[in-house]
């Protein structure tokens, strides 16, 4: 094993059948790690990155939509959300670069809130895609690449790229360096839970789970890591926020200096300074009224299914009463015809006993008249006997 940690600890410890864990920092490291560059994508076809990851390998492998659906769906599930995150900190007409734009979705709605926008993906294909989608600007290849001037962008940010990366440390100081003094660094990626074993994570059947994919993950940091990495990089300030997926992944946002938060009446005045931006505003709110029913159904459906598990246990329960009951009824049913049988033998033992007294009876009756008959013929014998005795004694005359 030659692969160190982005830390540099090149003792790594066996984590799952993918990945090594660094137990200095407590990020997991990909087994797969890649050993040349991925990121200059000049087949299409062929390269990882290239136009088939977006339109076959995220949906068969990923179970994700194309890109041309995700163009439409991703708005309404996460770039609103990542828009409200960043206006937290970051106000328009702000200069803002979003590494690993994908369809441009997100560069899109923040154009129309105000931010002058720009965009870097690997794929030519992809960014060709966004700027026709979304006719935002859109750059090829990877920061490291780029020609942008020290301190170009007031805010950077990178939505489930961090991950993708294979030298996060590179990649970090080159933002760093485009970034203005005050700049913002706002980052979304998979959160490992810190120094978790995976026999923890499947026990608790842990959402982090699906985010253990080697080909494509090759840093999963945890909290823990990626302070670690952003003090290592230039980022002293940081703060977490919350994730719109928050059960696998973090966000947070890092700074060169001092972090400050804008007020939201400070972020709706800057909205409301454009046609576009009130636009958007309409837009955010809307977002975060979906996210709400959104929470209120999830939640709604977490009762119901759990509403149904308790059906099932009771269906359970009757099924098992019933089955008892059967077994009883069976049990009594069989003791009854113990008892109908017991008490068919003793009528007859009663009915023999009868007969036998009848015969004993008889049988007295007999023995007594016979006795009666023995004791006439004993009686007619002796008589005969004296009077042959009287006769005898009796003298002739
Ligand atoms: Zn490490």
């Amino acid at each position: 094993m030659n692969q160190l940690c982005w830390c540099g600890n090149p003792d790594l410890r066996d984590f799952s059948p993918g990945y090594w864990r660094c137990d200095i920092c407590s990020t997991l490291i990909s087994k797969s790690f890649p050993s040349g560059d991925i990121t200059a994508i000049t087949d299409e076809d062929g390269d990882f990155y290239g136009k088939k990851y977006w339109l076959e390998h995220q949906v068969e492998k990923l179970g994700l939509e194309t890109i041309e659906q995700r163009s439409r769906s991703d708005l309404l599930d996460r770039c609103g959300w990542w828009l409200a995150k960043l206006l937290e900190f970051s106000l328009p007409p702000a200069q803002l670069l979003e590494i690993g734009c994908s369809h441009g979705g997100f560069l899109g709605l923040a154009e129309l809130a105000g931010f002058r926008v720009t965009g870097i993906e690997l794929s030519p294909w992809v960014a060709d895609f966004a700027r026709q989608s979304f006719g935002v600007d859109v750059r090829t290849g990877p920061i490291e690449r780029q020609v942008f001037q020290r301190g170009s962008f007031d805010a950077i940010c990178m939505f489930d790229v961090l991950e993708h990366l294979q030298d996060p440390v590179r990649t970090l100081e080159c933002c760093a360096h485009a970034l203005t003094p005050n700049g913002v660094l706002l980052v979304q990626t998979p959160q490992y839970p810190v120094r978790t074993d995976l026999g923890e994570l499947q026990e608790a059947k842990h959402p982090f789970l699906k985010m253990l994919l080697p080909d494509e993950h090759l840093f999963l940091f945890s909290d823990e890591s990626v302070k670690r990495l952003l003090s290592e990089v230039g980022f002293p300030t940081y703060e977490f926020l919350p994730a719109r997926f928050a059960h696998y992944d973090m966000m947070f946002v890092a700074a060169k200096g001092l972090l400050s938060g804008n007020p939201v009446r400070t972020q709706l005045e800057a909205l409301e300074k454009s046609a576009s931006g009130r636009l958007t505003r309409g837009f955010l709110s809307s977002f975060q009224q979906n996210i709400e029913l959104q929470a209120q159904r999830n939640d709604l459906h977490a009762s119901l299914g759990r509403a149904y598990q308790d059906v099932e246990r009771l269906h359970g329960w009757l099924a098992d009463a019933r089955t008892e009951a059967d077994d009883r009824r069976k049990d009594a049913d069989d003791r009854l015809q113990v008892i109908e049988r017991l008490s068919e033998e003793l009528r007859q033992a009663y009915a023999e006993r009868d007969q036998l007294r009848i015969e004993r009876d008889q049988l007295r009756i007999e023995r007594d008249e016979l006795r009666e008959r023995t004791t006439i013929r004993g009686l007619s014998k002796h008589l005969v006997k004296q009077l042959i005795s009287g006769i005898k004694r009796k003298p002739l005359p």
